[in-house]
């Protein structure tokens, strides 16, 4: 399989009134055809600013985005409604994401209409039934309301609008977070199929390792626009380097007195994003900083084959914190 994205030093910096918001700062990354990237981090680390440089609902403040060996960084209009049909996204709240006027039909059918894909109604009607076959919405929902629905169904319809053209790739935004915890395993499995069946690549933006655990093949970890981790999905499990990812890992509950990891906590204020210091970024939360670390920025290293970190002390920090 190849490459299908290749970002390359990506930046987003905002304008704000108190200086510059660096929201995305320096990533690159590739994402192989039929893979799934996972993009964890908490809440403001930039990693749905990420998700929106790619499908361009931002414009990047500089650096390379290429798709299918083109880079669309500086793509135009008309460029941007071609790759429309390429790259997808799905968001997080299917509620706010969807018209509440609309049907699931009108619902599903909106991209086929705009793209013009069908040439008859009774055409459109049936690519309508056989995504929400595809998705696994029953026929009889077919003029239902987003309000006469339960989330995973009205996430399933947000799924099928994201599959309608037969993207390539498709950025999922927290696409379970607002779900119950049955019904997030029901999409995440959704997904896993119709990426089996089609090839579809996806960049998976959660909070939450434990559902980015399910569906990645490779993990990057984001803390405040910076890249401070990737690697393999079982390898970042396992061998977890940095840190702050080792802290998110800490925190993931597991039902075993014998496999639980030794909790890493990160106390500290977070670093305002607003006019950056020099130095490490996650510093006043890091239980192994150091005075170097508050001086120098750490650079993202390749410690191991496709495992980078950017960490002065990752080999100190990763010996003295094996879990218990
Ligand atoms: Fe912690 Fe220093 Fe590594 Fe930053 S560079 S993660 S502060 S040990």
């Amino acid at each position: 399989m190849g490459v299908i994205l290749e970002v390359q030093n990506l930046k987003k910096d905002f304008d704000i009134t108190a200086g510059k918001l660096h929201a995305v700062d320096n990533i690159s990354f590739q994402l192989e055809q039929g893979k799934t990237l996972g993009v964890v981090g908490e809440s403001g680390c930039g990693k749905s600013t990420l998700g929106k440089l790619l499908v361009g609902l931002e414009q990047a403040t500089s650096g390379k985005i290429i798709f299918q060996g083109r880079n669309i960084e500086k793509a135009g209009r008309a460029d941007w409604k071609a790759l429309r049909k390429e790259m997808q996204m799905v968001f997080q709240d299917p509620m706010s994401s969807l018209d509440p006027r609309l049907c699931t039909m009108d619902l599903i059918a909106e991209p086929l209409k705009i793209f013009k894909v069908c040439r008859t109604q009774s055409e459109l009607e049936s690519r309508v039934r056989a995504l929400m076959d595809l998705v696994g919405i029953a026929e009889h929902m077919i003029y239902a309301f987003p309000h006469e629905l339960d989330g995973g169904r009205r996430q399933r319809i947000g799924i099928a609008r994201a599959l309608a053209l037969e993207p390539e790739f498709i950025v999922c935004d927290e696409p379970v977070s607002a779900l119950d915890v049955s019904i997030q395993a029901q999409v995440l499995n959704l997904l896993k199929q119709i990426q089996r069946d089609k090839g579809l690549s996806y960049l998976f933006i959660t909070h939450d390792l434990s559902v980015v655990k399910h569906i990645s093949d490779d993990i990057l970890v984001m803390y405040m626009g910076q890249m401070v981790e990737k690697a393999a999905c079982k390898e970042l499990f396992h061998s977890p380097m940095h840190p702050y990812t080792r802290g998110l890992l800490s925190a993931i509950p597991i039902p075993s007195l014998r496999n639980r990891r030794k909790r890493v906590l990160m106390e500290g204020e977070i670093t305002s994003p607003v006019n950056m210091k020099p130095g490490c970024r996650f510093a006043a939360r890091c239980p192994y900083a150091q005075e170097r670390c508050r001086q120098e920025q750490p650079a993202l290293r390749e410690v191991s084959p496709g495992h980078f970190v950017s960490c002065h002390f990752t080999e100190t920090t990763s010996i003295s914190d094996t879990p218990a």
